[in-house]
């Protein structure tokens, strides 16, 4: 059965959709492999607001005649996701379109109403893929399928089935099949590949969605694959491709588990002394309390070659992160202090932020400033405004106190553009705290151009409008180019 598999993207690059390997997505990749697997024939799709979608998917249809297609999206991905899916519809009626990630997971009503959608996939969709698929292919309407919920296509009822247990052991799922996104990525010289080492996350911050995807079905929702598993992937890396040089280990919530932390990293420490030029490796790591003067950690990233890290401060008011965060604890002082010894074992390690929460202030924010730069992150910092998710708590305080703005609905430009109409901090502020955050942070730090270039960057990124108009310039010059 032939089948396609739908990923979008708000950003646009001067060549290809994704920068780089480390940029390839997990969700859409695991259903993609485990369909090929399946012996389907899989292709997949990535477009951007670029992309003319009617040509490209009327050719797809016409090439490739495919049966059933998988979009996934995340709520800032729906006005892109909703245009391909109808733009599917009108060309082929009878092809069966099937929606998750994220979004429709946490709003299944919403989102199997849209026209054109058949079924909606709440949760984890590698098991429910591969049953949709058996059913479109022996000729019957699906039905009974859990984790789907299936609109009848003559009666327009819908079937709410019930979800299965969260994957248990993750060993179980496939390498994902990096092949297929080599036709999207620019820079294959970018030696950094992303492998996955754990799904699921223990804290319930409220601007997260990990908390309501907890919630959609029973079973273990933290999980992490065995670290001979993850090594054995690597080993597969490395074969497809000797000139990999960093693995950066995907997860949310390495250093929560110390445990765990200390036995990836020891058989890291055993791989790398198997291979003649050891490997780099980089991760999230989460910051809890256990960070205090945690030498014995940095120690273990230094001898595993774990070249950098990154940590979610979100904000610097320790108020800010208990009463509308809910962060899990940690302090400020511990944070700076393991910076001071990251820099001291030389470890590198960037910092993750907001701006623009409810509630916040500018006063706030200034802290967020002043922390992050005692930290001095040596590997940069991100900045992100924020964005309300649907399904999330914070979404809803926003929607009780008012504060959504029209933005929120539309935008495709999560995390750089304002949605809120925030009391004490107005729209504009925030445009211009995050413009200028990086040299506030790094004033005296760093050489004057390489601040002048990421303020640029953030000043078009905050700018829709002005990004939309680049993307179409970048995307007029490649096709002229692409016909030279
Ligand atoms: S720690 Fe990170 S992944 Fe976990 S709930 Fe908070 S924001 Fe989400």
């Amino acid at each position: 059965m032939n089948v396609v598999c739908v990923y979008s993207l708000s950003t646009f690059s001067l060549k290809k959709e994704l920068y780089s390997p480390g940029d390839i997505p997990f969700g859409i990749s695991f259903i993609a492999t485990i369909l090929k697997q399946a012996g389907h024939n899989v292709k997949l799709v990535v477009v951007t607001p670029t992309t003319p979608l009617e040509k490209k998917l009327q050719a797809l249809i016409d090439d490739f005649n495919p049966d059933l297609f998988c979009l996934t999206a995340v709520s800032s991905q729906i006005p892109i996701i909703k245009q391909v899916g109808e733009i599917i519809k009108n060309i082929d009626p009878s092809v069966f379109i099937v929606l998750g990630g994220a979004h429709p997971t946490l709003n299944p009503e919403e989102v199997i109403n849209y026209d054109f959608a058949n079924a909606v996939c709440v949760g984890e969709g590698e098991d429910a893929v591969i049953e949709l698929s058996r059913q479109i292919e022996s000729g019957i309407n699906p039905a009974g399928i859990h984790n789907l919920w299936i609109k009848d296509p003559g009666s327009g009822t819908i079937e709410q089935n019930p979800t299965r247990p969260f994957h248990d052991d993750l060993d179980n799922l496939p390498f994902i099949d990096r092949e297929m996104w080599e036709p999207y990525i620019s820079n294959k010289k970018d030696m950094i590949y992303t492998v996955l080492a754990g799904r699921g996350c223990p804290n319930r911050c409220t601007y997260c969605s990990n908390h309501a995807l907890a919630k959609v079905t029973t079973g273990r929702y933290v999980r992490f694959r065995s670290p001979d598993n993850i090594v054995a992937e690597i080993q597969s890396l490395i074969k497809h491709d000797p000139l990999v040089e960093t693995v950066f280990l995907e997860t949310e919530t390495l250093g929560v588990n110390l445990k765990y932390t200390h036995r990836l990293l020891d058989r890291l420490i055993e791989f790398n002394k198997t291979l003649t030029k050891p490997l780099k490796f980089g991760t999230n790591l989460a910051l809890t309390t256990k960070i205090q003067n945690n030498r014995e950690l940095l120690q273990a990233f230094k001898d595993a070659n774990l070249d950098f890290f990154r940590i979610g401060l979100e904000s610097g008011s320790e108020k800010v992160r208990q009463e509308i965060l809910n962060r899990p604890k940690y302090y400020n002082k511990d944070l700076i202090e393991f910076c001071r010894l990251a820099r001291e074992f030389d470890v590198k390690y960037t910092i993750n932020l907001l701006i623009g929460l409810p509630g916040e202030t500018i006063e706030d924010f200034q802290e967020t400033v002043d922390i992050t730069r005692k930290c001095r992150p040596t590997f940069g910092v991100s900045v992100n405004i924020f964005f309300p998710y649907p399904g999330t708590r914070l979404f809803d305080l926003c929607k009780e106190q008012n504060l959504l703005g029209e933005k929120s609905r539309t935008t495709i430009f999560e995390r750089t553009a304002t949605v809120l109409e925030l009391p004490g901090f107005s729209p504009w502020q925030v445009k211009k705290e995050f413009i200028l955050f990086y040299y506030k942070v790094y004033k005296g730090y760093k050489p004057w151009y390489d601040i002048a270039a990421k303020t640029i960057r953030y000043t078009i990124d905050t700018f829709p409008t002005v990004k939309r108009f680049l993307s179409k310039i970048v995307h007029f010059k490649s096709v002229l180019f692409s016909r030279g």
